[in-house]
Order: C-alpha cells, then sequence, then structure tokens
C-alpha cells in the first residue's frame, strides 16, 4: 500500500515533491490548475524535468492529478461543455506530461436533466478526452450521493465505463468517505470486505487504481461530502484501520486529502496516523487468521 496524502503545489512540482517528502508520504496527489477556476496553468518545462529527476528516488512511488471541481461531463450546456472537455484534456495532458499513475474525476452532476440522458454525455466527453491525450489513465471517482452527482454505486460507475467504450484507460477511485456517506457500510473489515466483493463483481479489481482514504464527519447514508481526519469520523479507528488493511487494496495508493489535524492540509502527524491505523488492522487480521 503506498499510503500518501493530497500536497499543494504552490512553488511547482519540485516544491510538491518535497511537501510528501517532508510528510512521509509513498504517494502525492495534486490538482494540476486551481481547482475552483478554469484558467489552465502549465507546469514550467524546468519545474517537470526537476519532478521526473526527483520521482526517480526511493521517497515517492506514485503521483496522481486531481481534475478541476467544476468539470461537469454530464452537462448539456454547450459552453459549460466545451470547459469541462478542454479542462479534462488538459489534466490528462499534464498527467501524461508528469507519468502521472491517473487523473481523478468527479463524473459530475445531471443538474435535474433525465439521467438516462446524462450519462451517455458523461461517455461522450469521457471517449472524447481520452482520443486527446496519450496514455494516462483517467479514475471516475464514486460521490458521496449528494443532490443530482454522478458515480454513487458500483453500477452507476460501470455504466458509465461502458458508455465510455469501456477503454482500459479508464478506472476507478474509491472515496472512503464519499462510500460511507453515499450508504456503502464499511465499518468493519467484514463488510468492507462484502463492498470489495461487490466492487470486484460489478466493476472489476482491475479498474481500482486509486483510493482515497478520508474520515467522515457525518453518519452513514448522510450524502454529504465532510471528510474528517483518519480516525476522527464516523469511520473511526476501526473502519480506517480496516481500509488501509483491505489485502485487495495492497498495491494501490491510499491518499488522504484533509482537512488534517493540523489544519485545512494533510500533515506529517495524519500521515503517521494512518500507519499506525495500518499497523492495527494488519495485526486484527493476524489475530483472527486471515
Ligand atoms: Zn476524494
Ligand atoms: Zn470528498
Amino acid at each position: 500500500m503506498l499510503i500518501g496524502a493530497h500536497v499543494s503545489t504552490a512553488g511547482g512540482l519540485a516544491q510538491a515533491h518535497e511537501r510528501g517528502v517532508e510528510r512521509g508520504c509513498d504517494a502525492i496527489q495534486v490538482f494540476n490548475q486551481s481547482p475552483r477556476q478554469w484558467r489552465p496553468t502549465r507546469w514550467k518545462p524546468d519545474d517537470v524535468a526537476e519532478f521526473l529527476e526527483l520521482m526517480k528516488g526511493e521517497a515517492i512511488k506514485s503521483v496522481t492529478i486531481h481534475a478541476v471541481y467544476l468539470i461537469n461531463p454530464a452537462t448539456k450546456d454547450r459552453e459549460m461543455r466545451r470547459k469541462s472537455a478542454d479542462s479534462l484534456i488538459h489534466a490528462l495532458r499534464m498527467g501524461d506530461e508528469i507519468r502521472a499513475d491517473g487523473v481523478v474525476l468527479h463524473p459530475g452532476s445531471t443538474v435535474g436533466e433525465p439521467h438516462d440522458e446524462a450519462l451517455p454525455r458523461v461517455g461522450e466527453m469521457l471517449r472524447h478526452a481520452l482520443s486527446e491525450s496519450d496514455s494516462c489513465r483517467l479514475l471516475l471517482e464514486d460521490t458521496a450521493g449528494a443532490g443530482n452527482t454522478l458515480g454513487r454505486s458500483f453500477e452507476e460507475l460501470r455504466e458509465l465505463i461502458d458508455l465510455a467504450g469501456g477503454d482500459k484507460r479508464i478506472g476507478v477511485c474509491l472515496d472512503s468517505c464519499h462510500m460511507l456517506a453515499s450508504g456503502f457500510d464499511i465499518r468493519s473489515a467484514d463488510k468492507l470486505a462484502g463492498v470489495v466483493d461487490d466492487c470486484a463483481k460489478v466493476v472489476g479489481m482491475r479498474r481500482l487504481r486509486c483510493l482515497h482514504l478520508n474520515d467522515s464527519q457525518t453518519p452513514l447514508g448522510s450524502n454529504r461530502d465532510r471528510h474528517a481526519p483518519p480516525g476522527d469520523g464516523e469511520l473511526g479507528p476501526r473502519g480506517c484501520a480496516a481500509f488501509l488493511s483491505e489485502p485487495r487494496f495492497e498495491k494501490l495508493p491510499v491518499l488522504f486529502e484533509g482537512p488534517g489535524v493540523e489544519g485545512k492540509a494533510p500533515a506529517k502527524a495524519d500521515i503517521d496516523k494512518m500507519r499506525k491505523l495500518r499497523a492495527n488492522g494488519m495485526r486484527a487480521r493476524k489475530r483472527r487468521g486471515g
């Protein structure tokens, strides 16, 4: 398991790498630009080169990009579609450039439009974005299920993958907070195992490429996306320990997105906590003989 966190790129990619190292991360996630603005930013070639050089080192083994929050591949609005597509393509090209393990994308919102029309629009945009970029994976993140957001069940994620042509580059990122909020009870190792079984059946384990470990301030099925530091929310120490020690998650990057115990950005204390929770989870599994 590659334990890590979302880190700021203020000052550039090399700085982001350093933040990851300082916090004891094996993996990092970054925004390719300000997540609440359309204005695309480009990393400078020498910054990218320095970052790729740093990535040859031992410390950070995986980098993931999180796409802009404003992107809505389900929208009908032409202007919004153009902006969303441009932004997604830009993120995937940046992913190609820095050899990211994937670009994480929220599948969008129907904004009240009929479901059966909104889903194909997502598929079409994903297909287009993949055709305009090289090889970086596109990872659909499950959502907390608020309002009209898409991606709240494995079935829906599967449908989106199929509508996008089932391309090998399309994968899934599961967020523990969103899962709990959208009604998946993953608060113990056994319950989580059942949910992962369903994921394997419906989505397929080879599509699962990235995990977000966030605890949840709001309870099971609340459909609200309010992150808590690992172990401090409704998942609690037991739920987080189970998530961090699930055998089928072993090869994946697991990223904490914050807010952490020291404020907005994840801190070293949060990463240390994740490692401790993982160790507890492993010990509990051993005791149970599994
Ligand atoms: Zn997330
Ligand atoms: Zn979230």
